[in-house]
C-alpha cells in the first residue's frame, strides 16, 4: 500500500468513522497508522474528545474502491486483546517502568 493509498484511507476515516463512546468524528491528529500490508492497512484512532482508542482494519477491494474490514473474528480478538491491558494504548506503547 503506497502513501497515496494511505493518505485516501485517512480521508475515508474521518468520513465515515465516528467514535463509537462519544460519536465524535475522527480528525486527521487523531489517526495513525499501526501496519500496512499490500492491501489493507491497520489503523488506531484515538478519539481527541473523550479519549477513547479503536483499532480498524481497512482493506483495498480494487484501485476505486475501499471498503471497511472488520469482521466478527477481528472485533472477537480485538476485545480480547482490548480486554488484556484496559485498553490503555498510550501505556502499551510507553517502555515499561521496573518497579
Ligand atoms: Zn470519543
Amino acid at each position: 500500500m503506497n502513501y497515496k493509498d494511505l493518505k485516501e484511507l485517512v480521508r475515508y476515516l474521518k468520513e465515515v468513522t465516528k467514535c463509537p463512546h462519544c460519536k465524535k468524528r475522527f480528525i486527521e491528529r487523531d489517526i495513525s497508522i499501526l501496519a500496512t500490508l499490500p492491501a489493507e492497512a491497520v489503523f488506531q484512532l484515538d478519539c481527541h474528545n473523550c479519549h477513547n482508542t479503536i483499532l480498524v482494519n481497512i482493506g483495498m477491494n480494487n484501485q476505486e474502491e475501499i471498503s471497511p474490514g472488520i469482521n466478527k473474528d477481528d472485533i472477537n480478538s480485538m476485545r480480547s486483546f482490548l480486554s488484556e491491558f484496559n485498553g490503555d494504548f498510550k501505556q502499551l506503547f510507553k517502555p515499561s517502568k521496573s518497579k
